[in-house]
């Protein structure tokens, strides 16, 4: 059989001598058995070598911030593809505790062949695979499932803004944006895997901040995400340049909490999307936000190691931000009262009230969220661990490249320009309450997030 993976989407992290036992996919950023190219790799190398195939996934039992609300999605969506892969006769291994000792500890007792992992830029998965390096003897390759045009490829270094990155994008995109082969049932079995535990129990054992209630909707898991894209291409999509900025409407997609995860692959909404029956501009629109803004935020985590620190920001950011450290702030609120929606600001109050009870703030609204903790707080350092540790805790996709850079973005300058000066934000572009209620009518929306 030929290989169904563009050799192009796969990294030799490792070369070693391959051992006698199953080829491993350790997945972490790419949870889901469907339109998966990390996997795919995988079962082409087992195939070729006749040899079983077994998956990993290594619980850590804090990761980020996130509380029961994050890993009650992830979970749910993992004993859903623990079904399906057992369905292709790939067992869903699980093992808890530190990944640097325990994908180790599993890769020797199985004797495994190859180790095949996903990409992620975030430090914390970066020193996981690093530790892991170290501990094996066996080939290691990494494959970008995540983004469609691998991210080392897209570009050799941190861009400057969407502009410079675009252009790369558009070229790289015909060989990249194609649809999934289908993952076969494996011919060659490694036994019967143990069940994969009940979600209640591996949450009961977990150390997370359950404060942080789990949200009826979205759905989590491959099967939802799937009808979720299906249902926005149907009703949403055509209408989606006009709606997606308006609070007020139910304009996006509300795919992010799916593609965090990994449940559904950037690639298949792309793809869908690219072949929908939908105007042109609106087919663009869509595809902008998804490829190239998802993309570059990548690029940045990528090549950025400071991407969530005020010295990631470029240097015109930090020093106009530095020049106006000292400007008098009209209003200061500290974590506790931002956190509770406690200001003067009946919008902010309604957004962070939406962030906490339903898992998501629109995404318009995101920005005027994070550059209100600019203008409200001591210094922009604060204001980027406030913003940051509050996005973390309540999105359901936080802890996100896309988080970082958004954050970066509204209060440091990554991906934009400069505007005119004015107090405490200097030359980072600003937004009003009142340029907002002239674009929108919020009031639907403050009723709806009153406290
Ligand atoms: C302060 C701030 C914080 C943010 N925090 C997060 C976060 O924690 N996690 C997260 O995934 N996104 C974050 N974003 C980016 C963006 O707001 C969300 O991705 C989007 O609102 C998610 O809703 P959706 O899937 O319905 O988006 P849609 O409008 O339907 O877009 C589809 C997809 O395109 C991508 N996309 C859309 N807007 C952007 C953008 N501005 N930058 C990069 N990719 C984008 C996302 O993958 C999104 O799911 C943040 C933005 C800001 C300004």
């Amino acid at each position: 059989m030929s290989a169904r993976v563009n050799p192009r989407r796969v990294r030799r992290l490792k070369d070693s001598h391959p051992g006698p036992g199953p080829v491993v996919y350790w997945l972490s950023r790419d949870q889901r058995a469907r339109d998966n190219w990390a996997l795919l790799h995988a079962q082409d190398l087992a195939l070729e070598a006749a040899r079983p195939l077994a998956a990993v996934f290594c619980l850590v039992p804090t990761f980020l911030g996130a509380a029961l609300r994050q890993y009650a999605f992830m979970l749910r969506g993992l004993a859903e593809t623990a079904h399906t892969l057992a369905q292709h006769h790939i067992p869903l291994l699980l093992v808890q505790g530190r990944p640097e000792e325990e994908i180790p500890r599993l890769l020797t007792a199985l004797r495994a062949r190859v180790l095949v992992t996903d990409f992620d830029p975030l430090r914390i998965k970066r020193e996981w695979k690093a530790g892991v390096l170290a501990q094996v003897e066996l080939p290691v390759l990494e494959v970008d499932a995540h983004n469609i045009i691998p991210c080392w490829l897209a570009s050799p270094k941190q861009e400057w803004a969407a502009y410079s990155f675009r252009p790369k994008v558009r070229r790289a995109l015909p060989e990249f944006l194609t649809d999934f082969p289908e993952l076969l049932p494996h011919p060659h079995r490694l036994g019967p895997p143990d069940p994969w535990p009940p979600v209640e129990d591996l949450l009961r054992s977990l150390p997370v901040d359950r404060s942080v209630a789990e949200v009826p909707k979205p759905l989590p898991g491959e099967a939802a995400a799937g009808q979720a894209l299906t249902e926005f291409i149907a009703r949403r999509l055509s209408r989606y340049p006009q709606d997606r900025n308006d609070p007020g409407k139910n304009g996006q997609s509300g795919l992010s909490p799916y593609l965090h995860f990994g449940q559904l692959a950037p690639q298949r909404a792309a793809w869908e999307v690219f072949r929908a029956e939908a105007p042109p501009e609106a087919r663009e629109a869509f595809l902008e936000e998804l490829i190239v803004r998802r993309e570059l935020s990548d690029n940045f985590c990528y090549y950025q190691p400071r991407y969530d620190e005020v010295a990631g920001f470029p240097d015109w950011a930090r020093k106009t931000l530095d020049e106006h450290r000292s400007d008098p702030r009209e209003y200061l609120y500290s974590l506790e009262e931002l956190e509770a929606a406690r200001t003067h600001d009946e919008l902010w109050n309604a957004a962070q009230r939406e962030m906490v009870l339903t898992g998501r703030m629109h995404g318009y609204l995101r920005m005027y969220w994070a550059k209100k903790i600019l203008e409200w707080s001591p210094d922009p350092e604060t204001a980027l661990r406030t913003a940051t540790y509050l996005n973390d805790r309540y999105e359901l996709d936080g802890r996100d490249p896309n988080g970082y850079v958004g954050i970066a973005w509204s209060l440091g300058g990554v991906h934009d320009r400069a505007f005119a000066e004015r107090p405490i934000f200097g030359k980072i572009r600003y937004m009003s309450r009142q340029s907002l209620a002239r674009k929108f009518d919020l009031r639907d929306y403050l009723l709806r997030f009153a406290s």
